[in-house]
């Protein structure tokens, strides 16, 4: 007998029927004799309607106010769920964020899990009771209701699963796993068997979306096994384990790609030490990210040019920031495109092999792809090209890392 967590997305509990459907299913894994302990998403397109919602009253919707209305997506899933559960003849309880002592630090919209008690869960089980929790939200120390950034239920499950010890976080989705790429943009791509931990938050970090990259933080820190499936067909799908031997053998093992970031140039800041230091403190400090930087200088001038992205949404705040320094940089000169995109390519099998970036940039070229910055790490290259070449970059990278054929680790010996 196992302990499992099922965490059923968007698509899943997309209406009544479909969720009749997940409850049948639950049931039938506790009838085949394991302990279930369920997460549920908000309905597809609901969390979306409630921000629209709030952006009718106001530009800026109070995040605390927010973060109330949003809870309430998951509330409607898990009682319905409950109820659906209850009519087969089974027991369920629906547990809020709250309810099921999620506790979370005080960032509004985004807020990361500190701690679960899990007193309520073990109750229930102990009584033969499933319970249904609130994916997505928890509670901070003064009591307010908080929010875990947008797909946060794949982090509900996967925090519960570890603060119970759980035997697997199963991740129901619309897909029947994790793929080489993203399915909807390239179609040849392929349902791995397995992947690593840090394959797994390299993709999601670079755009796949199919998994909350905290959900992986947290599954490769407590060990975690995630199992991504597809809650409409019944076969396996990917599992997310910590790394095996065998996964060195691949240099490249999944293609992403992320249209989230805008890319900002400033042109004729003084080239002397501690510009970048001034710049990036600024923009740190109020809270915007910076990807991928580069700078350069002719040597002919005593001015340098400096890119770098940031996340879309905070394109305009970065270039206020920005435009506050013309004071002392007359000739600073910012300009700004939201029109590019990142592609990646991720393979733990990189720490071993050389020569995987320039296969990637002749694949690029080859197609008359320009890269416009490029960035590394230990098992990861990212190129940021023109938006409008996205799927074929995606397309031309998998077929130059045979990406539709089975990986190494997966042929049987
Ligand atoms: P859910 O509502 O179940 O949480 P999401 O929409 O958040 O589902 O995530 C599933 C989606 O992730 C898929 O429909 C797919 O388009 C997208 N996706 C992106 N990259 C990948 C990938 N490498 N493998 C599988 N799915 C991916
Ligand atoms: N309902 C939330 C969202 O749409 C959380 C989730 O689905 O994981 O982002
Ligand atoms: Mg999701």
């Amino acid at each position: 007998m196992a302990l499992i967590v099922q965490k059923y997305g968007g698509t899943s509990v997309g209406d009544t029927e479909r969720i009749k459907a997940v409850a049948k299913r639950v049931i039938e894994t506790r009838e085949s004799g394991h302990d279930v302990v369920v997460v549920l998403s908000a309905m597809a397109g609901e969390t979306d309607r409630l921000i629209q919602l709030a952006h009718k009253v106001a530009n800026e919707p109070d995040p605390r106010e927010q973060d109330v209305l949003l809870a309430t997506g998951e509330q409607v899933t898990i009682s319905l769920f409950s109820i659906a559960v209850k009519q087969m003849g089974h027991e369920a309880l629906s547990l809020l964020g709250h309810q099921a002592r999620i506790y979370t630090d005080r960032s509004y919209g985004r807020a990361r899990i500190s701690e679960i008690r899990t007193e309520p869960i073990w109750h229930n089980l102990y009584k033969g009771c499933i319970p249904v929790i609130a994916g997505f939200q928890g509670l901070d120390e003064r009591g307010n209701i908080t929010t875990l950034g947008r797909g946060g239920s794949d982090t509900t499950a996967v925090a519960v699963a570890a603060a119970l010890a759980a035997d697997v976080c199963e991740i129901y989705t619309d897909v029947a796993g994790v793929y080489t790429t993203d399915p909807d943009i390239y179609h040849k791509a392929r349902k791995l068997q397995r992947i690593s931990y840090d394959e797994m938050l390299e993709m999601t970090s670079m755009g796949a979306k199919v998994l909350h990259i905290r959900s992986v933080e947290f599954a490769k820190k407590y060990n975690v096994p995630i199992h991504v499936r597809s809650s409409l067909v019944d076969e396996p799908g990917t599992m997310v384990v910590k790394e095996e031997k065998s996964m060195e053998k691949v240099m490249v093992s999944g293609v992403a790609y992320s249209k989230s970031d805008a890319r900002i140039t400033l042109a004729g800041i003084p080239d002397v030490p501690g510009v970048a230091a001034r710049i990036f403190t600024a923009i740190a400090n109020e809270d915007v990210v910076v990807d991928m930087i580069i700078q350069g200088s002719t040597g002919d001038t005593d001015l340098a040019n400096l890119s770098f992205t940031v996340p879309r949404p905070d394109r305009q705040k970065a270039i206020r920031i920005l435009e506050g320094m013309k004071t002392d940089w007359q000739t600073l000169e910012i300009s700004s495109d939201e029109n590019i995109a990142k592609v990646s390519i991720i393979g733990v099998g990189m720490r071993h092999h050389a020569g995987v970036a320039s296969r990637m940039f002749q694949a690029l070229a080859k197609e008359n792809i320009n890269i416009l910055m490029i960035s590394t790490s230990e098992i990861k290259v990212s190129c940021v090209i023109e938006d409008r070449h996205t799927a074929k970059a995606v397309q031309v990278l998998h077929e130059e890392f045979e990406l539709d054929k089975p990986l190494q680790h997966e042929i049987p010996e």
